[in-house]
């Protein structure tokens, strides 16, 4: 019987080996020893005797497809045609000749790329689609990217970090936003406005009640129609109602904020890995620049890099001065409600494993 069974075509993600400079490919698992010979620039070099020169290149992730074929046409070039994008949306090329590094940086910097983001820099800023991609943002993602690191370049192409800087941005504040040494998150201060003659037509509403991390959400008649209510005392602001009912409207131009967290690490190199903590609330959401979210990340770099110790992360630096003094030097206002002081957590929030529907 086994053999007459329907077999599914496999669209999973394919085997990445394939895609792989065949130098890597001969040399997996068999490296000796690797070098950092310049901002941008690794070098890896085999037990085989094989050396490998990666070049590193940042772009903002979201790329037309010109931008694309330019790139792809410096790879056909330069590195035997291969070309691999990195999560923090930079660009590798690999390359056994050493003799066309500096060419290869130079077409790239002749065809506007920067090239940098490795070791001790601040790298590229890994985000989250924005408005071009997703359904549900508060705010732009890449365009945050692009503001940022026009004014970070130069920490991008030089390694005058104590350390690597990871910085990322959520353009929602519930779903694929990441945490880094320093990250930029959207934060809602109102409750959602409900569309109370959408919502019979749009939201499956037990799915939406089950979605309120504080059982805030109740269905409710209004006008004759069926809908819901919210009850804004308990409301949160998190804005996990809006993505399974949208008129549950939560975006607001006024009202939706960026935050700034710092110090989250998922490496354990050298420190047990730690989570982010907030540390600016209620920054305007103020596209298309967001100074105030830039000037506030300019400033926190500015003081880690005076004032850390070589290879200390942003999270080992503070856990060395304290959060006085990390609030003092940075000059952020320090308020209450940075003390997490809320303890109905365990009782309230669905901590369980449970998958809802
Ligand atoms: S962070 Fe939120 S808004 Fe941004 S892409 Fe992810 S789900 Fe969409
Ligand atoms: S924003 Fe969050 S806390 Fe408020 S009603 Fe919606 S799901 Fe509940």
């Amino acid at each position: 019987m086994a053999q007459d069974m329907r077999h599914p075509i496999e669209s999973g993600c394919p085997d990445g080996f394939q895609y792989m400079h065949p130098s890597m490919r001969r040399n997996y698992g068999q490296w000796k020893y690797h070098e950092h010979p310049r901002p941008g620039v690794l070098l890896h070099v085999a037990h085989s005797g094989d050396k490998l020169w990666t070049v590193k290149c940042g772009t903002q992730r979201i790329l037309d497809v010109f931008t694309l074929r330019k790139l792809t046409e410096i790879g056909d070039k330069f590195a035997d045609g291969y070309i691999r994008f990195t999560i923090r949306s930079n660009v590798e090329y690999v390359i056994t000749d050493e003799t066309k590094v500096e060419p290869l940086i130079k077409a790239l910097e002749d065809a506007g790329f920067v090239v940098g983001g490795t070791a001790n820099s601040v790298a590229m800023i890994s985000h989250t689609q924005g408005w071009l991609h997703c359904d549900i943002p508060g705010t732009d993602a890449s365009g945050v990217v692009k503001s940022m690191m026009d004014e970070l370049i130069e920490e991008f192409k030089n390694c005058n970090m104590p350390n690597r800087v990871h910085i990322t941005t959520s353009c929602c504040q519930i779903n694929c936003g990441g945490q880094g040494d320093i990250a930029i998150n959207v934060q809602h201060t109102k409750p959602p406005k409900i569309n109370h003659d959408l919502v019979a037509n749009v939201c499956e509403r037990p799915t939406v009640v089950a979605r309120c991390p504080v059982a805030a959400i109740r269905p409710a008649m209004v006008n004759g129609k069926p809908s819901l209510e919210v009850d804004e005392k308990k409301c949160i602001c998190c804005g996990a109602c809006f993505p399974p009912c949208p008129p549950m409207q939560i975006n607001d131009a006024e009202e939706t904020k960026l935050a700034i967290w710092v110090g989250g690490n998922h490496s354990n190199a050298r420190s047990k890995p730690t989570f982010q903590k907030l540390v600016a609330a209620g920054v305007p959401n103020n596209p298309p620049r967001w100074p105030e979210a830039t000037a506030i990340v300019k400033r926190i770099l500015k003081e880690y890099k005076e004032g850390a110790k070589d290879w200390e992360r942003i999270n080992d630096w503070i856990d060395r001065i304290g959060w006085p003094r990390f609030f003092e030097v940075t000059g952020l206002p320090f308020t209450k409600y940075h003390i997490d002081n809320w303890t109905g957590a365990r009782n309230s929030l669905n901590a369980s494993t449970h998958i809802r529907f």
